[in-house]
């Protein structure tokens, strides 16, 4: 089966929002094994999208649409696609109580406009939208070639397509199909380069997605049933795990905060931060997970130096030595986190996230990174150079990411990526 992709909005064409729906559309339809030809925008214009819909349906069995589903006089998709399909619009009494029922529940009218979004296929069907007022519409012309109409909302869209759409479409293809996420730590090129391989199957196809500092491999398989495509979707995450490491840290999670807090739970462990040139960045992450209050009890952004001092017991002298932006100034942070706190583990942070105020020796980017442990009195110390990235928030974003692993890597007692570990009272180098 081949398919276009056509959305609908004047505002896309302007550049004013940007064309998500396509890109989540466009990886969807891969996925169910639907070759996608072409990808379209249009605006808001009757007489274009007519003549878009029929160029697009003399040439492939499935259109699927995204947009001007709404009330106003400018939404006119259903419409539009209605008379190039052969079929007509009729009103709807059922879809008109859902509308009306919508509205009720957030205190509003409908208005008259309104009424327009209770018009249904004739010969095709509605879909019905459980998260917002206007239904998508399934046209199919004599030749069987069909039009899917979704609305434009991302969030409706996406819900629409996964209740309504996929599953129809995955009957419609014979088979089943699942993902998995995996996430892994390191850009996309040396990730690449060890599992390239794995990327050349068909099914299941594998696909790496670049984040700052991480990147998503997403595997899809396809298969009669459910069970048989999620057994294949796990077996193939597995190769990707037994050749990536340590650094494919886990799976259908939406970041490594989750990760750590998960770990941290489930070895018993608290953890605390002692964060400076990332502000909180790490705390943040942390406390963003679901019930991290079990595991993190202590952050402290200690900006300034006295605030190292005073919170964090760090000597001003070995401030004045060493310069605050040092290793030995990161380890004594960590080892004043877990005294403070009480915690098992601790990561502290100190850099220059810039763009101003490089050193001799540390440019721009140059983060140390000390993580330290109750149980063993032992600090682990890494110098970041993240330099390469130059600007401040990618810095503050990666250094807390490597904090973050840290803490995973020191709760499951495996080996940092780099860096030192110094044993209790042995002196810390300038790395
Ligand atoms: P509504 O009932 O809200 O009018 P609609 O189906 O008519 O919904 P549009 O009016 O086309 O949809 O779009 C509504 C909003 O959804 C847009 O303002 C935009 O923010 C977002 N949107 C529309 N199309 C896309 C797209 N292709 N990609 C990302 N966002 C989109
Ligand atoms: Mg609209």
């Amino acid at each position: 089966m081949v398919a276009e992709i056509i959305c609908v909005g004047t505002e896309l064409l302007l550049g004013d929002i940007v064309n998500t729906n396509a890109q989540f559309l466009s990886r969807e339809l891969a996925e169910l094994g639907i070759t996608v030809l072409h990808q379209h925008v249009v605006g808001d214009n009757p007489a274009r999208l007519e003549a878009l819909v029929r160029e697009a349906a003399a040439r492939s069995d499935l259109l699927v649409l995204s947009g001007g589903l709404g009330p106003t006089a400018d939404d006119l998709t259903k419409e539009t696609v209605a008379a190039a399909f052969g079929d007509t619009l009729h009103f709807d009494e059922e879809e008109w109580g859902k509308i009306q029922a919508f509205f009720a529940r957030t205190h509003r009218r409908p208005t008259e406009n309104n009424r327009k979004q209770a018009m249904v296929p004739t010969r095709g069907s509605k879909i019905p939208n459980a998260h917002g007022t206007a239904p998508g519409a399934w046209f199919r012309d004599e030749a069987g070639r069909m039009a899917v109409l979704m609305p434009g909302v991302p969030r409706e869209m996406k819900a629409m397509w996964a209740e309504q759409v996929r599953p129809r479409l995955e009957a419609h293809q014979n088979c089943t199909i699942h993902s998995m996420t995996l996430r892994v730590l390191g850009g996309e090129s040396s990730i690449a380069s060890k599992v390239a391989p794995l990327f050349e199957s068909d099914n299941p196809t594998a696909a790496i997605y670049c984040k700052t500092g991480e990147s998503e491999i997403r595997v899809t398989a396809r298969a009669a049933t459910r069970a048989e495509a999620e057994a294949a979707c796990r077996a193939r995450v597995e190769e990707f795990r037994a050749i990536l490491g340590p650094c494919a840290y886990d799976v259908d999670v939406p970041g490594l905060a989750h990760t750590v807090v998960r770990v941290l739970r489930e070895q018993g462990l608290q953890a605390a931060t002692a964060e400076s040139c990332t502000g909180g960045l790490v705390a943040q992450q942390l406390t963003g997970v679901p019930g991290a209050s079990e595991v993190f009890g202590y952050g402290f952004v200690t900006y300034a130096s006295a605030a190292k001092t005073r919170l964090l017991g760090v000597p001003g002298e070995l401030i004045e030595r060493c310069n605050v932006v040092s290793g030995p100034v990161a380890a004594a942070m960590a080892r004043g986190a877990l005294q403070a706190s009480g915690a098992e583990l601790s990561v502290a942070l100190t850099g220059l996230a810039g763009p101003g105020g490089a050193l001799p020796g540390k440019p721009v980017g140059t983060v140390y990174l000390a993580g330290g442990d109750a149980r063993t009195g032992r600090v682990h110390l890494m110098r970041l150079d993240l330099g390469g990235y130059a600007d401040r928030d990618n810095i503050r974003t990666r250094a807390a990411l490597y904090a973050l692993d840290l803490l995973r890597r020191m709760a499951l007692g495996l080996p940092p990526e780099f860096g030192l570990t110094l044993e209790p009272g042995q002196p810390v180098p300038e790395l």
